[in-house]
């Protein structure tokens, strides 16, 4: 994936410490489904990634996004048990994640 649009500027805030957000495309948060876009979400928990990503997909209407957006409202509906397991694939993710520019690379999720 291309890392396009990002500044190296972003890695460090205005006191000069390095900060801990952590930046994910939409389609990383596709996961095994691979589609939206590369519209970049930051945040320095994953609970701030996924409330931005729910946001972001809910507001699209297009045919990328489509499986996510089914999914979303699927998963309303699903048990705990469901989310849980989300939840899970995604703190995996979160914690491979680096922090700053670094993180961007590609990361092979499909095993
Ligand atoms: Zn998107």
């Amino acid at each position: 994936m291309v890392t396009k649009g990002l500044r190296l500027g972003q890695k460090h805030n205005k006191l000069g410490k390095e900060t801990t957000m952590k930046k994910f495309t939409c389609r990383e948060m596709s996961g095994e489904m691979n589609c939206g876009c590369d519209f970049v979400l930051e945040g320095e928990k994953a609970m701030d990634i996924a409330m931005k990503s729910h946001a972001h997909v809910m507001a699209t209407t297009d045919e990328a996004h489509k499986p996510m957006r089914e999914q979303m409202t699927i998963k309303t509906k699903h048990s705990e048990e469901e989310q849980k397991k989300w939840w899970t694939w995604f703190n995996a993710k979160w914690d491979k994640k680096k922090t700053g520019i670094n993180g961007m690379h590609k990361q092979n999720y499909k095993n």
